[in-house]
């Protein structure tokens, strides 16, 4: 290891932190931030929690201190993009469920959302995935409700 690979650290201040943070274990003994590695969650490339990001998240964004990365900074961007998006759908589907109960498209591009949500380690939201699939169920019997019955002349 070079000593470019040496992990930066940079001095902490704790008295910056949230309340809560301030409350932690970690506010006894944190004296300086080190440059952070991991993998990401989702896509395995490596990345870092750099020593001025931890300074910058804890003491001026106030993040809590607990708070670990998991995600790479594409993947994080990308599951905030999700998060928005995410949040979109609830307010249509709030302001208007009683139009958009019958909308397939709607219903599918929500539901692929939330699927799409659990690879950037969202929590499953089992109760809405379950709501939508119900849904979409409902509406597939009432579109094949005229189908024919079995032996049925077809036209054509
Ligand atoms: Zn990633």
């Amino acid at each position: 290891m070079n000593e470019r690979d040496e992990p930066k650290a940079v001095p902490a201040d704790p008295t910056q932190w949230s309340e809560k943070s301030k409350r932690s274990v970690a506010f006894e003994f944190t004296r300086e931030y080190e440059d952070i590695r991991y993998s990401c969650w989702r896509c395995q490339s490596e990345a870092v929690f750099s020593a001025s990001d931890q300074k910058h998240t804890f003491e001026v964004r106030k993040a809590n201190i607990s708070q670990q990365r998991i995600l790479c900074e594409p993947c994080w961007k990308e599951s905030h993009r999700i998060s928005v998006e995410l949040a979109h759908y609830d307010e249509q589907w709030a302001a208007s469920n009683a139009k958009l109960r019958t909308d397939s498209a709607f219903l599918n591009q929500w539901l692929d959302l939330l699927t799409l949500s659990e690879t950037y380690a969202f929590k499953h939201d089992t109760a809405k995935k379950n709501m939508l699939k119900n849904r979409r169920r409902l509406n597939s019997i009432h579109a094949t409700g005229l189908r024919p019955v079995a032996g049925a002349d077809v036209e054509g």
